[in-house]
């Protein structure tokens, strides 16, 4: 007989019942060979509790799986232990851990690396020698987690700046190019199912696979727990590009196309809902990496009301909310340029108040208002809509903030409005969605107090005019901005604007920011100047009215939910009793304000 016994905790009411040995905080207790305390009884999987341990993931589940299969047909293999790097998902955030994460000085070095604002923790631990990876932690941030894993099991030496293997170098992703093609034949890609490098490019050498749903039904990698799938595609990629092979850049296994060519598709067919995109253009049912990017061409090709869409590009987008600690939302109405009035500021202090909101001034130029309850966040934003507030959009990939200097109204060696300018702005590509946020900023002279250089795009006056600077970055990558054109008015920049960021909406890859757009397009930043600056492409007209009616279709999100009561009435936690709270969400107080408990 067989039992399914599934769930987080290990479900061992059954074998307790029966009189078998369990852990004292739960687990059915068994050996090398999985036999329970009753040896006619074997336990797998994430109710059995091996030396102490619950195995909660997939791989070690199929080996024990392996070694009862072995143990009822006579075999002799044993369990003993299993590698525990793995890479989740959890409430929105990615986690991972691989190698030894948890040893500590003096038995190795650490680099570490933290964001507490965008909630980034990287760490990883070297030999005292600096020369082998042994283990780490990703928090937030675990685009890197293939890589260094593999680095840690194949014991590839460390090259001589390890920092950029969290922090990662100009030039492109961690997993991307030689690095993955680098690996030894049997580096073991796909471990929940003991696939090696050598297995998935003979498929594709050998057999002429090329997708990676194809390598899925031949050699069943990345069928189990989906983390190797960067990899298998880098794999596949590499491989016919050293057979001299073209590669074509689709979407994912259910949409043969690239981002940009399914952009023109859905805008030509006018397809405005994802199923539609489906029906049209893909097959199957789809899957995380094609429904957000979908999502994100509807959005940007068509402006509709986020929530009223089937598929979202955020999990954030559902609530119009950043999901916060211990069950809690933040709403950050929109500032432009950083200019606010006092009246506006007294509305937010009087909100924050009424429903008991932590306040925090951002980078951004705005203000945070964090530990909202899901269902008062309607209530929250029909009093800022009423004060004239806006979505700040800080929930989407979007534009955020355009931030501004004082300017030429204020400072003494201002040569421009760099205020008024960043106000039109943002007013300008407010709520456009995008690949990945946007934010922009303006200085009113080259002293740079606004850090434009470090945004998506950055304008700082001269003496001329103003200069405009594009792909830029802050965050775990930073990168400046590189000038696009120099000594501009202002019509003739909102008219780069303008192309630059539709060129980037249509072309990027799905999460791609601009940085990352810039390095990997070939040619570089004198191609986007041509393209932007020159019009080399003949598009230039095109972008320009393709901005324009995003510009002319822009709605407050907010607005549209405060307005609309069926909508309102998707913000309850619990369905069956919509005026009941959460009841977990508690907090505990921090300087003069709260903060929450979890
Ligand atoms: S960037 Fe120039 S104009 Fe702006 S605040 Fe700084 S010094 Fe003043």
């Amino acid at each position: 007989m067989l039992v399914i016994s599934a769930g987080i905790r290990p479900r061992d009411e059954l074998a307790k019942l029966c009189g078998l040995q369990t852990g004292t905080r739960g687990g059915i207790v068994v050996d090398e060979k999985m036999q329970t305390s009753d040896g006619c009884i074997f336990a797998i999987g994430e109710c059995a509790l091996y030396e102490g341990v619950i195995y909660g993931l997939v791989a070690p589940g199929y080996e024990m799986a392996d070694i009862v299969v072995s143990q009822l047909t006579n075999g002799s293999k044993l369990f003993h232990g299993y590698d525990m790097s793995t890479k989740l998902k959890l409430i929105g955030v990615d986690v991972a851990s691989f190698g030894d994460a948890f040893i500590t000085e003096p038995d190795c070095r650490t680099i570490v690396f933290e964001d507490t604002h965008k909630g980034v923790y990287k760490r990883i631990n070297l030999s005292t020698d600096g020369r082998q990876l042994l283990g780490g932690i990703l928090i937030g941030d675990a685009d890197a987690y293939n890589m260094l894993l593999q680095t840690v099991n194949n014991k590839i030496v460390l090259p001589p700046n390890p920092e950029d293997l969290i922090l990662g170098s100009r030039g492109g992703s961690e997993s991307e190019g030689a690095g993955v093609m680098s690996l030894p034949d049997d580096a073991l890609i796909c471990s929940c199912e003991a696939v090696n490098k050598a297995t998935i490019c003979s498929t594709v050498s050998d057999l002429g696979i090329t997708s990676v749903d194809g390598i899925k039904k031949c050699t069943k990698a990345a069928t189990g727990c989906g983390g190797c799938v960067p990899l298998v595609k880098d794999l596949i990629a590499g491989t016919m590009k050293a057979n001299g092979q073209y590669i074509k850049n689709v979407l994912c296994e259910h949409f043969d196309y690239s981002r940009q060519e399914l952009f023109d598709l859905v805008k030509i067919n006018v397809l405005k809902n994802y199923d539609l995109v489906l029906d049209y253009f893909g097959k199957g049912d789809g899957c995380e990496v094609c429904k957000p990017a979908v999502a994100s061409i509807l959005s940007s090709l068509w402006n509709d009301v986020i929530v009223k869409q089937d598929t979202i590009q955020d999990s954030n987008d559902r609530f119009l909310a950043n999901i916060q600690k211990g069950g809690t939302y933040s709403v950050v109405p929109r500032i432009p340029g950083g200019e606010i009035t006092p009246d506006k500021l007294i509305v937010l202090g009087q909100v924050a108040k009424r429903y008991g909101l932590y306040t925090k001034i951002t980078g951004g130029q705005r203000i945070d208002m964090f530990g909202a309850h899901l269902n008062d966040l309607p209530a929250i934003w029909e009093e800022l809509i009423d004060a004239g507030f806006e979505s700040g959009h800080a929930y989407g990939k979007a534009l955020r903030t355009v931030k501004s200097c004082v300017g030429s109204t204020w400072c003494r060696f201002g040569l421009h409005d760099s205020v008024s300018f960043a106000i039109e702005i943002e007013e300008r590509y407010k709520g456009i969605r995008a690949p990945h946020k946007i934010k922009g900023g303006v200085s009113g002279c080259i002293r740079e107090c606004a850090e434009a250089k470090s945004k998506d795009f950055g304008i700082i006056a001269t003496e001329k005019g103003w200069n405009l600077y594009v792909c830029g970055n802050g965050g775990s990558k930073p990168q400046h901005a590189q000038l696009l054109a120099a000594d501009i008015d202002k019509e003739t920049l909102v008219k780069y604007l303008d192309r630059f960021l539709m060129f980037y909406i249509k072309t990027a890859e799905p999460l791609s920011r601009t940085a990352t757009w810039l390095n990997k397009m070939d040619g570089g930043l004198s191609y986007l100047k041509n393209v932007v600056v020159n019009d080399s492409l003949g598009l230039g007209h095109q972008l320009e009215q393709e901005m324009q009616s995003l510009v002319d279709t822009y709605h407050c999100e907010w607005k549209e939910v405060v307005d609309d009561p069926a909508l309102r009435k998707r913000f309850t936690h619990f369905i069956n009793a919509p005026e009941e709270k959460d009841p977990t969400v508690q907090f505990e107080p921090m300087r003069d304000q709260v903060k929450a408990k979890w």
